[in-house]
């Protein structure tokens, strides 16, 4: 019996990562400084990427370009699930990624999404958004509570956690007083964050007021707001329980979707563009450099077999790890900024989007076990221990 027959038979199916490629446009900042782009979307799926030896005028600004077969042979071309032009908008790209991974959550599956890219490329803007374009966190989660409105027969309770890891530290985003948190291995329920807070939610507006709330409270640095979110990954962990009647007995499914808003990639690109294994470094992210070689790895892993992915590196690889190569459906969205100065953290960032295709995750229904609520259970007494030595 081939693998994939015998996982399907356990109610396992094999699936592979969605991986979109985001343009942000133009800031006006950049209009006005007359900033050209270098990088252009061809019918939603490849992304071109002009190499920026050539004169200014060859761009794609120039009419010139598309007929010049020297200019051709000096571009670099990228194909994806998907690829978003700049007049995209969150919505657009919800639809294409994301909106597929929410009916499941409702049916016990786990989903993951993640926003890879360099600082200023998009990430937050396409996670998180604002009030007028909504991002994927926001989007998700009306999707989820319109799909439970569709069965008022079923009983669901939706909960959620927001954590930040900033220099490997965790920290709660919705209980800032509990802080450093513990990120420990539970034989049922994989890496969980000790302590970390699960707030039950009933309205998808709830948890975009959590979001702005728990946003406030990610490290800022006085000098320079953009040096902040360069280091620091906000993770939203949304489960949804299904309680249903199962012959005499109740049963329940239990989905997670995760979401991240992940720091600039640029040092995790630059390291590996050395050629050298990561190493730890005062000055380098080591959580994104441990996410830039497991992704290397789980490419790798498609073609040479057996590899070592070294998910125990970081917190976040820890985390991310159901979403990476387990029990997962997951949507990778990079971003990129369009501009010539962003070249070589373009270019990156779509090597390791392109290897990320090849990662492939095995998705199965998680049954309300024993095990798992026991562990369920231990979490939350962790947690009314941490309450009650905060009063
Ligand atoms: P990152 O989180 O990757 O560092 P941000 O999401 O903060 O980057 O985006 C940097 C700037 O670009 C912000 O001012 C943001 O509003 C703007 N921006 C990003 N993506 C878009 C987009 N698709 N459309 C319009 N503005 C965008
Ligand atoms: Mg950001």
């Amino acid at each position: 019996m081939s693998l994939q027959l015998a996982l399907k038979n356990q109610g396992v199916s094999q699936a592979t990562l969605t991986v979109a490629v985001r343009c942000r446009p133009l800031l006006q900042a950049e209009v006005d400084a007359d900033v050209l782009p270098i990088t252009r979307v061809v019918d939603n799926k490849m992304v071109l990427v002009l190499e920026p030896e050539l004169p200014p005028e060859k761009t794609f600004l120039s009419e010139r370009f598309t007929q010049s077969m020297d200019t051709r042979q000096r571009e670099r071309r990228y194909a994806f699930d998907y690829a978003f032009d700049s007049d995209a908008s969150n919505k657009g790209v919800y639809q294409h990624t994301v909106q597929a991974l929410v009916p499941g959550v409702l049916k016990g599956l786990n989903g993951t999404v993640f926003a890879y890219g360099a600082t200023g490329s998009g990430k937050t803007h396409t996670m998180v958004g604002d009030a007028n374009d909504p991002g994927l966190m926001v989007l998700s989660m009306n999707d989820v509570f319109e799909l439970m409105a569709k069965e008022p027969d079923q009983q669901f309770d939706v909960t959620c956690s927001y954590c930040e890891i900033y220099n490997e530290v965790i920290y709660d985003l919705l209980a800032p007083s509990s802080g450093p948190l513990d990120l420990r291995e539970d034989p049922a329920l994989g890496a969980v964050v000790a302590g970390l807070s699960r707030i039950r939610v009933e309205s998808a507006e709830r948890i975009l007021s959590l979001l702005q709330e728990g946003n406030t409270r990610r490290k800022t640095e006085s000098t320079d707001a953009n040096a902040t979110s360069s280091r620091s990954h906000a993770v939203l962990e949304v489960t949804v329980v299904r309680r249903e009647v199962q012959g005499s007995q109740m049963g329940s499914y239990s989905g997670k979707l995760c979401m991240v808003d992940l720091a600039g990639s640029e040092r995790a690109s630059e390291t590996n563009n050395r050629g050298r294994q990561l190493k730890d470094g005062a000055a380098i992210n080591r959580s994104l450099l441990a996410l830039a070689n497991c992704i290397n790895a789980l490419g790798k892993r498609k073609k040479t077999g057996f590899v070592f992915v070294p998910f125990r590196n970081s917190k976040l690889t820890r985390l991310l790890k159901d979403g990476l190569c387990g029990n997962s459906r997951t949507a990778m969205i990079a971003t990129v900024a369009m501009a010539r100065s962003q070249y070589h953290h373009t270019v990156n960032t779509l090597k390791y989007a392109d290897r990320a295709k090849e990662i492939k995750t095995h998705v199965r229904r998680n049954h309300g076990s024993v095990a798992m609520h026991v562990a369920q259970m231990r979490q939350a007494i962790v947690q009314l221990q941490q309450q009650n030595s905060v009063l």
